[in-house]
């Protein structure tokens, strides 16, 4: 088995790092997470990762409070850097020290400053980077974030993990048990089917940056090492299979 990457932005949601609507953290999740990160490193891949917030907070939910947009939006990235946090620490507790979390946003007790330059070399390394905190901007999301870090990074691919979807659907197959999927699209055929795999902004900065994205299901045993060695059936967006 051969990796089919020699280096990846892996972007996973807040909400995959928990399962019933309680908790925001649920062990298993992170442990699995962690787990399959580090024997992929230890099998040489090189991982950039960006875990969005949605599990914690997420800007949307401003209204709701009565807050400010802006304010809500920090909080969300906050919410992502706690998330770093807690995969740096589970990979941690595996006796796994190679990792380096990466904030948007000034946190320099338990971060370091972004810089790509860093990044890269510390990727060579072997080093896990987590990059935290988005953009660092409001009105943005942490798959914007995910686009513009794959791009920095010169990453082969951005993997896009989904929860329970193995990819692209032309309508939810949830609803539609007749949902037709797509293994192979152009950035071109996101926005004229308006297909909703990652928002318009990220999308566009993934056309503009020439990214190979791939959207998978992370849900399952091992999915993401299949992912990486090419054993998962998934979407290829602007890249063969
Ligand atoms: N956020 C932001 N700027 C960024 C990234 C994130 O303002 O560059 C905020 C935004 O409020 C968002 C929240 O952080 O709702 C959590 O991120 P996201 O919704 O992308 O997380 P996910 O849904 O992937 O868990």
């Amino acid at each position: 088995m051969e990796l089919k990457f020699k280096r990846v932005l892996l972007k996973i949601s807040g909400e995959a790092l928990k399962s019933g609507a309680d908790d925001i953290y649920e062990k298993d999740k992170l442990d699995d997470v962690a787990r399959q990160i580090i024997e992929l490193t230890n099998e040489g891949l090189q991982i950039g990762l960006v875990i969005g917030g949605g599990n914690i907070w997420r800007g949307k939910l401003a209204g709701s409070l009565g807050l400010h947009r802006i304010e809500a939006d920090y909080m969300g990235m906050l919410a992502t850097i706690m998330n770093a946090l807690a995969l740096e620490a589970s990979l941690k507790k595996m006796d796994f020290d190679k990792v380096k979390v990466y904030s948007s946003l000034e946190i320099k007790t338990v971060t370091t400053a972004y810089n790509y330059r860093e990044a890269r070399e510390k990727l060579e390394q072997g080093y896990v980077t987590i990059f935290a905190g988005g953009t660092g901007f409001s009105y943005f999301t942490t798959d914007t974030g995910a686009s513009i870090r794959a791009i920095e990074i010169e990453a082969d691919a951005l993997l896009m993990a989904k929860n329970g979807t193995k990819g692209v659907y032309d309508s939810d197959p949830n609803i539609n048990p007749k949902a037709k999927f797509y293994k192979h699209l152009s950035f071109d055929d996101l926005v004229s089917k308006k297909l909703q795999v990652m928002d318009s902004t990220a999308a566009t900065l993934s056309r503009d940056g020439n990214l190979n994205v791939v959207v998978f299901d992370m849900n399952g045993h091992n999915n993401i090492k299949k992912m990486a060695y090419g054993e998962l059936e998934a979407t290829y967006i602007n890249t063969e299979e």
